[in-house]
């Protein structure tokens, strides 16, 4: 009896509260995703319960169809000023006044359809914001702030296609986040960063519907009003901020290959992974990829 005493104190000294961190996750559905969200040491569960509430009021306040949301009610948040920045860097790639034209292919609603030229050219004329582009680097940013103020050591943010991580891993290697491959399950390749990244994927295996074998997917070029043909099946963008590295990924997708390394060449904030129609790989000199065979994009 004594024994099985001992032995069981031995296995609560073990499982209990010695020496093992506090570790949390949550998973949300918000912004037409799965989010899973994963924190350890100090205020893990309160910084989940935090970002969760957090997620669940940005989902309203960045929707472009909810009553609630910041479009329908300030037309001069910060958060438009830098909106408004990224689209002029990018020289107008990334566009958040495209609703229109997303609603007139049917994917807010995914009441999906082919819009005739005119209907494009109209919904293009509106000027609706959409903030879709940025909505989930927006939030892990706000997720980054939460973690913060309430000193969490670490975590690792999947907000659906854009990952962000945060302090260093407990084992003190990088952290490794995957790229999907687009055509189908699993992994193309790795990314290894080191401390509080953005890491954000724009695809066109994402959001779409297929009709008579052709694509429509849900990034738009926003000359034309169609889905982007740039030769690309996603782009991946590293950055400190979450905001940029989402706006950029939609941006360099639209631009495409060539045009996109040139951007990186004139930029010093980021990192970027292109993947080609043709399944090729190629990825900026500082991206971290490995796990797979591609060609360096050079300064
Ligand atoms: P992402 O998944 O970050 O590449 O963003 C795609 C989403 O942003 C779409 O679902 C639209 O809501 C919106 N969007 C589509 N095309 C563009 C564009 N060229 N610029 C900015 N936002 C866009
Ligand atoms: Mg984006």
């Amino acid at each position: 009896m004594k024994r099985l005493i001992i032995f069981i104190m031995c296995i609560l000294l073990l499982t209990g509260c010695g020496g093992a961190e506090e570790t949390a996750s949550a998973t949300v559905f918000a912004m037409d995703t799965v989010m899973n969200l994963e924190t350890g040491g100090l205020n893990a569960n309160r910084a989940v319960e935090e970002m969760t509430a957090e997620i669940n009021n940005l989902n309203v306040l960045l929707s472009a169809t909810d009553e609630r949301s910041l479009i329908h009610n300030s037309g001069h948040h910060e958060l438009f000023v830098k909106v408004e920045a990224l689209s002029e860097r990018t020289n107008g790639a990334f566009d958040p006044k495209l609703h229109a034209v997303m609603e007139a292919w049917g994917f807010p609603t995914k009441a999906y359809r082919i819009p005739t030229q005119g209907e494009l050219e109209a919904a293009l004329a509106e000027d609706a914001w959409d903030l879709g582009g940025i909505a989930k680097g927006y939030t892990a940013d706000r997720c980054v702030d939460i973690l913060d103020r309430l000193n969490v050591n670490r975590a690792l943010l999947d907000l659906g296609g854009n990952v962000q991580t945060y302090g260093t891993k407990a084992d003190g290697t990088p952290w490794r986040i995957g790229i999907d491959n687009p055509s189908g399950d699993g992994y193309l390749g790795v990314i290894s960063v080191e401390g509080t990244k953005a890491v954000v994927t724009s695809g066109d295996y994402q959001r779409y519907f297929e009709e008579n074998g052709i694509r429509y997917h849900h990034i738009l070029d926003p000359e034309t009003g169609a889905s982007a043909d740039s030769g690309l099946r996603s782009v991946t963008v590293i950055c400190d901020s979450g905001t940029t590295a989402d706006a950029l990924s939609t941006a360099l997708f639209v631009m495409g290959l060539e045009e996109g390394a040139k951007f990186w060449r004139s930029s010093d904030d980021f990192e970027a992974v292109f993947v080609t129609a043709d399944g090729k790989i190629y990825a900026t000199e500082g991206a971290g990829l490995s796990d797979c065979a591609f060609e360096v994009i050079a300064r």
